[in-house]
């Protein structure tokens, strides 16, 4: 019989049990079984963490190297990543309900994302101006912030840290992290791996626990100069008070409710395809999910019927079995809060055309299961046009022009990814143009590259991810006036 891991705190580069023997444990949402026991942090642990921190980076060891040797060490962590994905690929699947051939690809991204923060930390460049009159030189000084504290989602544990840690590192900063409690297993691998490459002890420390009393201490703690946030919306407003109350710079990448704009032009299986996986993947655990499809009316029942189609094909399976491609939600809570959902979409006139109900058969009875739902005849009033769900669960909306295309999709608070499906390139670039979201995705869904920044507009947040720009938000500017004698 395998044991169940431990999940203890890393601080100054070793494991650190909680206080008081405080666990909590977490239960596969696959089968229910207990998959790992996590320590419950306290405020006391976040001091801790944070004193470290603070004391690594005042030393120096790490801010004081060259750009080059960072990104080198960088380098070497992305390395060790890789010799290690499978392993890591395996915990973040369990834990986070991942179909494991998901957990193998954003394994990767998150690998490439290490190497491109490591060749940003090359570039780091202030500016000397040289025109100030005869002795007069004005410099501009860009450098590590300081501590960062990371909060992180449950949703994709290690794909979101690295879209910080390496950035923050390649910065110079010295990092707490919160990861979510019932994730924390890749995010610990990764932060003893730091310590393997030679990333010094109390550069990188996590505390594991509840945001309640982790996060706020971490939000709240002085000797933090800024917090580096993925999560909800709601909980976003809060950490961004919180760091406007105590002086601290933070980004912030909230959630979304994003729209795939189907144009009758389309390439429409593409389309299809694409459509599916944007609502889908990750069980629609997804901030920037297309939960929204809003089709050209001449071609709506066609689309629809094609997706409904689609969905009943879907493999939904265990964790670890590499046919899946739909996994269980991230717990039973959660999963009574998407049915809540579905209940009050039909409640208020939503027509389900698929999915909509727990699974109950055979092993899948063990887990929280949910086949892709769709409802159509929505309205942009109604709650399931307007409130990120969380969940495999997308609205099909008709439309008959650009224009409305376009008012429809921005016709939510939120504004973080959308897609659009056009063969005529002057409809794409106008409707990139208009659209109110961080990212557009044209003929396409979820691609990306390492070099372009994912922030959110509106409630889905300030600042940036990836790109150039992932690493400004760990860069503080400052400027020095300089008169030489000569
Ligand atoms: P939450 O906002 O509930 O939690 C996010 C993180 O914040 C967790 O680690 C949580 O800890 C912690 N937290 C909770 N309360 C506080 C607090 N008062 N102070 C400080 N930290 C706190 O989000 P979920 O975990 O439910 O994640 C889903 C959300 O994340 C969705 O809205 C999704 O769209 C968004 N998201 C956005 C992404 C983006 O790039 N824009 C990417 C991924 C997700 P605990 O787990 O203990 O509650």
């Amino acid at each position: 019989m395998s044991s169940v891991p431990t999940h203890d705190h890393w601080i100054r580069g070793r494991s650190v049990g909680p206080r008081d023997r405080a666990r909590i444990p977490r239960y596969s949402p696959a089968d229910g079984r207990l998959i790992a026991n996590a320590a419950a942090g306290t405020a006391q642990d976040v001091k801790e963490a944070v004193t470290a921190a603070r004391d690594a980076f005042e030393r120096g060891p790490w801010t004081s190297l060259s750009g080059a040797e960072r990104g080198e060490r960088l380098g070497r962590l992305a390395d060790l990543m890789q010799r290690n994905l499978e392993a890591l690929a395996r915990i973040e699947a369990e834990e986070a309900g991942k179909p494991i051939t998901a957990a193998r690809m954003e394994m990767g991204v998150a690998i490439g994302l290490t190497r491109y923060a490591a060749s940003l930390a090359w570039n780091i460049t202030g500016r000397l101006l040289t025109q100030g009159g005869p002795g007069r030189f004005g410099l501009v000084i860009r450098e590590a912030r300081g501590v960062a504290g990371l909060i992180v989602a449950w949703n994709y544990p290690a794909l979101c840290l690295m879209q910080k840690l390496p950035y923050a590192l390649a910065a110079g900063c010295a990092v707490v992290i919160k990861p979510s409690e019932l994730t924390a297993g890749t995010t610990l691998m990764i932060a003893r791996m730091a310590s393997e490459v030679g990333i010094p002890d109390g550069q990188v420390n996590v505390v594991i626990g509840t945001g309640e009393v982790v996060g706020e201490a971490l939000t709240s703690d002085s000797a933090v100069d800024m917090i580096s946030f993925t999560g909800s919306s709601r909980v976003g407003k809060q950490v961004a008070a919180k760091c406007a109350a105590s002086g601290k710079h933070c980004s912030l990448e909230l959630g979304g409710k994003g729209a795939n704009i189907i144009f009758a032009d389309a390439d429409i299986d593409a389309a299809v395809e694409a459509t599916y996986l944007g609502f889908t993947y990750n069980k629609g655990e997804e901030c920037c999910s297309s939960a929204r499809i809003l089709v050209e009316r001449a071609i709506a029942p066609q689309v629809t019927e094609a997706l409904v189609a689609r969905c009943r094909k879907a493999r939904i399976g265990m964790p670890l079995d590499d046919q899946t491609d739909v996994g269980p939600m991230i717990h039973a809570q959660h999963m009574a809060r998407v049915l809540d959902y579905i209940a009050k979409a039909k409640a208020e006139g939503g027509r389900l055309i698929t999915g909509g109900a727990q699974l109950r058969e055979g092993d899948l009875a063990r887990g929280c299961f949910l086949p892709p739902t769709i409802f159509d005849q929505v309205t942009p009033r109604m709650t399931v046009f307007r409130e990120e769900i969380f969940g495999p669960v997308a609205c099909i909306v008709g439309f008959d022009s650009v224009d409305e295309a376009i008012q429809l999709a921005n016709d939510t608070e939120y504004g973080l990814a959308n897609g659009v499906w056009t063969s005529k390139i002057d409809t794409a670039l106008a409707v990139v143009a208009r659209l109110r979201s961080g990212m557009v995705y044209v003929n396409t869904y979820f691609e990306s590259l390492p070099q372009l920044p994912l922030g959110g507009l509106k409630a889905s947040g300030t600042g940036h991810e990836n790109g150039p720009e992932g690493l400004q938000e760990f860069l503080q500017t400052r400027s020095a006036f300089i008169r030489s004698r000569s």
